[in-house]
């Protein structure tokens, strides 16, 4: 497959730990933020990964002093995707901006090389066609925790090639991760089914079904999820997950995919999830926020 050097575009949540796992994987990982104070942020959340598995035993000082030396953080996106045989693009959900990124990938990166996009639910045919390679364009959908999560959600639009999935898949199992293959479909397979969930979980919070910890205990204890929805939704980031409903309730024309107006008033107010450590959940206390502190709608 012949891969020496990633650049990964976008250094948020998703980007770091994209990073992160190609640097693990022996690979020179240039992670590029178009804002420095992100580019920092990310560094230090993949340091303190590294710390956090060195202090568990899980990994050591020289397994990391490896890694470290493999990852560089570029403040210049033609410098970062210069020699890239593989750039993976996680900037924020708005197709104007990733369109415009592949557009300048496309000036600036080797010919040889694939361009994966981290969307959760853009079309991967609307992102190729910013290019003037759309058959070396794919949808290279990571889970988050990147680090920790196993699969990888490769999507195909109707002119990736045989061999850009090949590649993608061969890099796929190098960074430890399973992967899917699934068509260019809104949502993909995993997206539709999450924030429908996460949505719905929204609703029930708003009409007062449940608590909040009481709704996500019912699908841990009931269904066997590892996770509850509103956790999760708060995990992802609640305002990465507006964008996906509002993205699939423009693509399917359909207003049952609209983002409930509980979870735009506390994206409105800056409630995020875990990254702003507070979202439907107070972070710093693990406790859910009290129904009466929701924002109202
Ligand atoms: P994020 O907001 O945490 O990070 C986005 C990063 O992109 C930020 O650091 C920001 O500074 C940077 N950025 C903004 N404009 C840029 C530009 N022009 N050039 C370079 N960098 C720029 O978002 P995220 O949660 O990491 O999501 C990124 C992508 O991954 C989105 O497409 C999202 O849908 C997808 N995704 C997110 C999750 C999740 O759980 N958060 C899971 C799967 C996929």
């Amino acid at each position: 497959m012949g891969i020496q050097t990633v650049a990964v575009i976008g250094a948020g949540t998703m980007g770091s730990g994209i990073a992160q796992i190609c640097a693990q994987a022996g690979w020179k990982t240039n992670l590029f933020d178009a804002y420095p104070n992100s580019l920092i942020a990310g560094m230090s959340r993949i340091d303190a990964f590294w710390d956090k598995g060195i202090a568990r035993g899980k990994t050591t000082q020289s397994e990391k002093d490896l890694w470290y030396a493999n990852l560089n953080p570029v403040s210049d996106m033609a410098e970062a995707v210069l020699n890239a045989d593989l750039i993976i693009e996680a900037v924020p959900e708005i197709p104007s901006l990733k369109q415009e990124i592949f557009s300048e990938l496309d000036r600036l990166a080797p010919p040889h090389a694939i361009l994966g996009t981290n969307t959760s639910s853009l079309s991967i045919a609307d992102i190729a066609s910013a290019t003037s390679r759309p058959e070396k364009v794919i949808g290279m959908h990571f889970f988050n925790p990147v680090p920790i999560m196993k699969l990888l959600e490769l999507v195909r639009h109707e002119n990736t090639s045989q061999e850009t999935i090949d590649f993608a898949e061969k890099a796929a199992k190098a960074m430890g991760k399973t992967s899917i293959l699934v068509k260019d479909i809104p949502g993909f397979a995993t997206s539709r089914l999450g924030v429908v969930l996460g949505n719905e979980a929204i609703r029930m919070l708003a009409d007062g079904v449940a608590s909040a910890s009481d709704i996500d205990a019912a699908m841990v204890l009931g269904y066997r999820h590892p996770m509850g929805p509103l956790a999760l939704s708060d995990l992802v980031g609640l305002d990465v997950r507006r964008d996906i409903l509002l993205n699939l309730q423009k693509s399917f024309d359909d207003d049952s995919y609209a983002p409930h107006p509980l979870l735009e008033a506390l994206v409105s107010e800056g409630s995020m999830g875990k990254k702003s450590s507070k979202g439907i959940y107070d972070w710093t206390t693990g406790e859910a926020v009290d129904r009466d502190d929701l924002p109202s709608f």
